[in-house]
């Protein structure tokens, strides 16, 4: 891996806002390059209540990935796994699509015990990630309920996990919906996160944007914080060669009647950022982009691979800061 590079300068600080595997990657180059000085911002809106536990997948992939515990070759889940608890479950007729290792486990009962202890998901969290080493920072969204569910064509509305994990994302989507979001705060770590004076850039990760990122951005008061920002928002798109590296966004975006392209992308985001960063496949682009862009090899092979593009975002950012962006002076 490369070493800790002195991005951003020497001091400040950083958000990113990230959802699952894709946005978990580019936060791990991050956490590395910048330890305690980033904080990930993450979607709940995934979150589910599953065999009597509270289960937040993109958290736990985030505590995973940035301590080194996430499970590569599945994709999700812990490394090292076993399962026996699913194997048992089903002896005995319980639930099987949603699978739950032996060691993941763990994290689901004692969160769900300390939530129902009256904890809040952010101390949770925010305790987790320090018993597992993690450097940085992590933070749910919110500590209010905010439910993704999805509605569509043939099936009604489903909530985000029954879409997702047991439909396979196979369902046509019309219309994503967000409950809880209208009456959901913000928690006082989140606001602060954002609104800090040390805050030199505000990194969206190339999670997928309509179920993992507009979630967050659903939250009052966030997307607010993220234009009053004076440091540059910059978004690493989630889409190479018109297609997603995995998962259903370019689906939904066709689905949608969206072109699965970096314009896009740019046009969803809008005014909320300063600037984009696509991946080399796609420079003939860059024209086309209503917002600040640059190229870079965004595919994230490899734990070099997320250092070197957590280094390229960080400069962009730092170029934007200097130059000004365009929308800001
Ligand atoms: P999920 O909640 O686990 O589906 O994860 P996210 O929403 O964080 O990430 C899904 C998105 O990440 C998809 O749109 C992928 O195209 C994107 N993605 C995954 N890996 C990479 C990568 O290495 N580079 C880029 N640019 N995008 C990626």
């Amino acid at each position: 891996m490369s070493a800790p590079a002195k991005a951003l300068g020497e001091q400040g600080t950083v958000v990113a806002l990230c959802g699952g595997v894709g946005g978990a990657k580019l936060a791990f180059g991050l956490s590395h390059l910048l330890g305690e000085r980033l904080t990930v911002i993450v979607n709940t809106g995934d979150d589910f209540e599953h065999l009597g536990l509270h289960i937040s997948p993109d958290i736990d992939t985030v505590l995973y990935t940035l301590s080194d515990r996430a499970n590569r070759e599945l994709g999700w889940g812990r490394k090292d796994e076993s399962w026996n608890f699913m194997k048992a479950l089903a002896e005995i007729g319980g639930e099987g699509w949603f699978q739950l290792g032996d060691r993941d486990l763990a994290l689901h009962v004692e969160r769900t015990r300390r939530m129902r202890a009256g904890d809040r998901l952010t101390d949770i969290v925010v305790d987790f990630a320090r018993r597992f080493a993690i450097p940085s920072r992590i933070l749910p969204m919110s500590d209010d309920a905010v439910r993704t569910s999805v509605v569509t064509r043939d099936e009604g509305v489903l909530p985000f996990q029954r879409y997702f994990v047991e439909r396979r994302c196979q369902p046509v989507v019309e219309e994503v919906q967000f409950q809880g979001a209208d009456s959901a705060r913000m928690s006082a770590e989140v606001e602060a996160a954002l609104s800090s004076a040390d805050l030199r850039a505000v990194i969206v990760c190339p999670s997928n944007p309509y179920l993992s990122i507009d979630p967050l951005l659903s939250v009052p008061g966030i997307s607010q914080l993220l234009a009053d920002a004076s440091a540059p928002v910059v978004a690493v798109s989630p889409i190479i060669g018109g297609q997603a590296v995995k998962g259903p966004t370019a689906k939904i975006m066709s689905e949608l009647g969206i072109p699965a392209t970096n314009a896009t992308i740019a046009d969803h985001y809008g005014d909320l950022i300063d600037g984009l960063m696509i991946d080399e496949a796609d420079a003939a682009e860059i024209g086309q982009l209503a917002v600040r862009a640059t190229i870079s090899a965004t595919l994230m092979r490899t734990d070099d691979d997320r250092c070197r593009l957590a280094e390229d975002v960080l400069a962009f950012a730092e170029t934007l800061a200097e130059t000004g962006s365009g929308r800001r002076p």
